[in-house]
């Protein structure tokens, strides 16, 4: 028999990571096991804003903030609101930097998901990912309860289990053990397109979105562009249309004049510079549906199984919110784990009475966690799809705005 409780860890996403660091940080024996076949696969594209009660304080917990201070992107969080009409409705880069600085107020700076996902693979020991296995499904082991045996697609399997934390993302294999409920179809398709070398190929691109994020929400559609650390422009032209509307609605995405079909369909009444965003985004087009599970998905906690991030709580981006949730995830689940430690690690056999606790004190937190994140998200989501949308956004802003500069007079009157 093992002397250690057998931790597998599905998915070598944020959140695995992030709970693979935490723990080995404490000296727990652990293994990821990640579909892809190695770290350079996928184009992990995108950038994500770290908050600092969320994403930031588990990396501070990882011994890694300092690492993610060194590659992040304060001047990201500027934003360009616009109304569909081409009216600028706010803009941070014609501002000076005005952003929370001090204490307890940090910023949320933005770093591109790459540069999150190699800060966190470099802080593991060598030999902690199992690359290639993807996980195919999940067994409780006949002879003995609480213990999980895993199947790959590539024909092997692994056994006894003793914690199974599912960090597998939005279709996760192991989320069946603990729940039916399923992500659907959040109502909105998003078309992603991706100008490379933006500032070099079409600085006219880079210019109107500035250093950080441009937005333009309106009822029913929506574009968001967001400058990436590596130098592209990555944008989203999103429409409210039902689940098939890709594949129906007419338009052949790999044919060339797709753009203009968008923009003619959807978007012709909107800006001359809002429209040729969409014309100009002209490398990569992706039509992406938005999936979701349901707000306040819960489950009966069962001993050595849990999940994490996306597989536990699956939202749309439209708050901004996945990442952070998910590292807090990790940051509960490790602390939960290291609060029973000597117990869980230190025995000659696995004690799986005090995982089950861990998970269970884990989950009840998590759950409150995810349900408020995701009706803040949904809320963000109607809110965004609306005809008030920018002007909504602009004002949330312009009242931060406002705080700070009362915050700033009030601080020179009492010095001078
Ligand atoms: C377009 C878009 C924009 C976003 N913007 C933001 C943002 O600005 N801010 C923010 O906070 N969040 C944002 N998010 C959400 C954020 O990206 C996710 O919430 C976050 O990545 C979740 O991390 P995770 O580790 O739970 O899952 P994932 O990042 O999905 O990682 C899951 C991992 O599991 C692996 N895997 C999957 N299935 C298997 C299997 N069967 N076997 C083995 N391995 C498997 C995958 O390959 C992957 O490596 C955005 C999401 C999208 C789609």
């Amino acid at each position: 028999m093992s002397p250690h409780p057998k931790i597998a860890i599905i998915g070598a996403g944020p959140a695995g990571l992030t709970l693979a660091r935490l723990l080995q940080l404490h000296h727990f024996p652990l293994t990821i096991y990640e579909a892809e076949p190695s770290r350079q696969t996928r184009n992990q594209g995108g950038t994500l804003d770290l908050h600092p009660k969320a994403g930031q304080l588990a990396l501070k917990e990882a011994g890694l903030l300092s690492e993610f201070q060194k590659h992040s992107r304060p001047e990201g969080e500027a934003s360009k609101i616009m109304k569909y009409d081409g009216k600028v409705l706010w803009d941070d880069n014609v501002l000076p930097p005005w952003r929370p600085q001090a204490e307890g107020e940090q910023e949320r700076p933005e770093i591109d998901r790459v540069v999150l996902r190699d800060i966190l693979l470099d802080s593991l020991q060598p030999g902690t990912i199992q690359w290639g296995k993807k996980l195919l499904g999940v067994q409780e082991d006949e002879k003995i309860k609480g213990k999980y045996n895993l199947s790959f697609s590539d024909g092997s399997m692994e056994m006894g289990i003793d914690l199974l934390v599912g960090a597998d993302g939005a279709w996760s294999k192991v989320r069946p053990l603990l729940t039916t409920e399923k992500p659907f179809y959040a109502g909105i398709t998003a078309v992603e397109l991706w100008a490379l070398d933006v500032d070099k190929q079409n600085a006219w691109l880079g210019n109107f979105v500035g250093q950080g994020s441009m937005f333009m929400f309106d009822e029913g559609r929506a574009i968001m562009c967001q400058r990436q650390g590596s130098g592209a422009m990555r944008s989203y032209a999103a429409v409210k249309r039902p689940e098939n509307w890709v594949e129906e609605c007419g338009i052949n995405w790999e044919a060339p004049d797709a753009r203009e079909r968008l923009v003619k369909e959807y978007f012709d009444d909107c800006g001359e510079e809002l429209k040729r965003v969409v014309l100009e985004t002209k490398d990569v087009l992706i039509p992406r549906k938005c999936w979701m599970m349901p707000v306040g998905v819960s489950w009966k906690t069962r001993p050595g199984v849990t999940l994490l991030g996306d597989a536990a709580h699956l939202m749309t981006p439209f708050a901004g919110v996945g990442v952070n949730v998910a590292m807090a995830d990790a940051l509960d689940l490790a602390r939960e784990l290291v609060k029973r430690k000597e117990s869980v690690t230190a025995k000659l056999v696995s004690d799986s009475k005090n995982i089950a606790v861990a998970v269970e004190a884990y989950e009840k937190e998590m759950l409150k966690r995810a349900e408020e994140n995701a009706a803040k998200t949904m809320h963000g989501l109607k809110g965004h799809f609306s005809a008030t949308g920018s002007e909504e956004r602009a004002g949330k802003i312009q009242k931060g705005y406002n705080m700070m500069m009362a915050k700033k007079a009030e601080k020179e009157q009492r010095g001078s």
